[in-house]
Order: C-alpha cells, then structure tokens, then sequence
C-alpha cells in the first residue's frame, strides 16, 4: 500500500495532504467576477448566467439550459417537470449520491432501487427490463403502473457514476416503451460522451452540477439541459419565484421557487468551462497513468466502459473484498492522502429503508469494495 501512496505523492509532486477533487482556476476566474462586481449585477440577474447557459448547452449538444442554484435543486425541479408528484414513483439506482434519491423525496415521490451494472457502475438496463416485466403494466390513460403498489411509474433517473457513462441508450428505449421519463443525472459527468453523445443529452432532461468538488464548479451550481423548448421554459419560470414579467408588478402566477444560480457564480462557470476540454484531457492523461500503474495488481482500476469516453472525474478502485478495501481506506487517510469509499446503498439509509427493491448484488458488491482515490486535475 506504501507503493500507492508514493506514486499519487510523486503523481502530484507533493507529500503535504491531498484532497479527493479540488478546483482548479487557470484563466479568467477573477477578471469575470470583477466585471460581474464593477457591473453591480451580482446576483440572479446577468449577462453571465445566460453566457453560461449557452456555452453548456452548446457543449453538451442540448438546445436550451436553465442553471439553478445547485445540481441538487435542477433534479428537483427536472422531476416536477416530467409530472413527478406523491401519486407517483420514479426508479433509480441505489448507489449514488443522496442527492439523486432526496430529489425524488422533494416532490413527495417514492424511489424504487434497481440494480447497477458492475462493468458502468450506473444503472443496469437488463435489470432494468426484468424489473418492469414483472410489475409495470400500461393502464387506458398511458400511464405505467406498478401492479405491487398501484401507483404511477412516471420517472426513471439513472446516474452516470464518477463521470462513466452508464448504457443510456437501452435505458431511454425501455423507458420510452413504458412511457418512463428518463431524466438524467449526469451530475458527475459533464465532458463524458456515450456513441458519441454526450451524457446529460439522451433522456427528456439532463442534470449537471458545478460544486466545488465536481470537473468544473460556480462555487456551488447547476444546470439543466432540454431539447424541450416548453420544458425548458417553464424550468426557467418556477426556478425563479414564477414571476410574470411586468413593468413594475409584483405578479407571481404559481408556487416558484427560488434556485437562480447568481451572475457571480456564473461569471466562474463562463472561465471554468473555457478551460473544460482541458481538464478533460488532463484527467483522461491521469486515469491513463492509474491504469498503467495498477495493471499488474490485486487492485482493479475502473476503467471507462465500452464505447464510452469519460471525464474521469473521479478515479476508483475495487479491492477483491470488504476488508482489504477498509485497510486500504484507512492506511491512506492516515497518510495525508484522502481517499473515500463508495456512498452506502440508498435502501440501506433510513429514510429510503422501506422503498421497493430488485435485486441489487452488483450494487452490493461494488458499495463492499470500491474506494474512489486523488482526482484532482494535474496540469
Ligand atoms: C454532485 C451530485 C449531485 C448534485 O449535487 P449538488 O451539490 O446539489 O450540486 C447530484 N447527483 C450526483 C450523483 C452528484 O454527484
């Protein structure tokens, strides 16, 4: 294990302690947010945050992005969009972050967990599949129904792990069969393409966020990508008070919400994603040197899947069992360098402990063994 530890210190020409994923700021961070400062236009209003906009929905080959206050709020709001509400249910992985499963909580909606696959670490569509043949039917209205709790299946959020694309396009077919909305959290994967297309562009919406901790950050930030231009309307409209524009009116048309991402924030978006391709490139470098490195090993470096190009955002590895993966995660933590298990299963956590299940072996298998280790870009 000593051996690991010296090559991410040599890696990152460093022996004080190493973060999992900190920023980097090599280009016009403090000129835009001292122009966003001089302009006074500081907060939910700016020319930075349609620039933004533009320049994410360009990049990930979306017609329209909303950016909203943080990747967290652009799920919620993605879910209601598609008609998530408490009569329904929306299908999901059980491991991801919180975030994608506490999205599904806003709406008053319940998650159903089905299993990933081990080779993509995201959603598994022969699971899937088998999950729905066994209790999905279509009632006279078009709607999915789950035959064990009678309520609507309206959503489906499969999440692209560390930046690895999961299959999405076998997803969005067998959603699209069971008239499923597939609303992608493409949280950790801005810069990942699958055939081709990038991640965040195959289901009806795409998630992004941009905490300080993801490829690239506004501080703390999201975005949603739609070629729905009605959808991507209305997803501006709730997210910002639902206010109807009038000259000097206060008129607010129905319950909105408040998850404008602020021009200041958004004046870092615009100088992070010009250097985006770059990290890209340096973090596919970087997994290249952990592949090489880990080739002869135990240890199992993840890398990206068939027909997949990942950002790599966050590199991992599975150990052959629980115990080895637990000494590993203790020996570097003790050691300067921080590294971090994989989350715990959602239906293991409590709020989610009573949620329908498939089976999820492979979920388990992974969440007992992978370990995500130093990611951060090296330039
Ligand atoms: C980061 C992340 C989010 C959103 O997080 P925010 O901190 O709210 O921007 C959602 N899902 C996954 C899988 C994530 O990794």
């Amino acid at each position: 294990m000593h051996n690991v530890v010296d090559f991410i210190q040599e890696l990152y020409q460093t022996k004080e302690f190493l973060p999992l994923h900190e920023p980097r700021f090599i280009g016009n961070e403090k000129k835009y947010i001292n122009e966003a400062i001089d302009s006074t236009f500081v907060s939910s209003v700016g020319k930075y945050v349609t620039q933004f906009e533009e320049m994410v929905a360009k990049f990930s080959g979306a017609k329209y992005a909303v950016a909203t206050s943080n990747g967290t709020s652009a799920l919620h709001i993605s879910l209601k969009l598609v008609g998530v509400d408490e009569s329904c249910e929306v299908i999901t992985q059980p491991l991801t972050f919180i975030a994608t499963a506490n999205a599904i909580s806003y709406c008053n909606a319940k998650p159903i967990f089905v299993d990933v696959d081990r080779e993509t670490l995201g959603l598994s569509p022969l699971k899937l599949k088998e999950f729905l043949e066994e209790f999905a039917t279509i009632d006279e209205n078009g709607d999915c129904i789950n035959k064990s709790t009678n309520k609507i299946i309206k959503a489906c959020v499969p999440m692209h792990t560390f930046g690895h694309p999961c299959k999405i396009d076998e997803i969005v077919a067998i959603c699209d069969s069971y008239n499923i909305a597939v609303v992608e959290d493409a949280a950790e994967s801005l810069g990942t393409y699958y055939k081709g297309k990038h991640t965040g562009s195959f289901g009806k919406v795409g998630v992004f966020s941009f905490n300080g901790n993801k490829i690239i950050t506004t501080g703390g930030g999201g975005i949603l990508v739609t070629d729905d231009e009605e959808l991507a309307k209305r997803a501006k409209h709730i997210t910002t008070t639902a206010k109807v524009a009038h000259p000097y009116e206060y008129i607010h048309d129905e319950v909105g919400y408040n998850y404008r991402l602020t021009n200041l924030a958004a004046a870092l978006g615009v100088a992070q994603m010009e250097n985006l391709q770059l990290f890209v490139d340096k973090q596919r470098e970087l997994a290249q040197k952990y592949e090489n490195f880990f080739k002869d090993s135990e240890i199992e470096f993840i890398k990206e899947p068939q027909d997949a190009k990942s950002n790599y955002w966050l590199n991992a590895l599975i150990f052959k069992d629980k115990q080895t993966r637990d000494a590993f995660l203790k020996y570097t933590n003790d050691n300067g360098i921080m590294t971090r298990s994989i989350w715990r299963l959602m239906n293991q956590l409590d709020m989610f402990k009573d949620a329908q299940c498939a089976n999820l072996d492979n979920s388990q298998y992974l969440a007992d063994r992978v370990v995500n280790i130093s990611s951060s870009v090296v330039l």
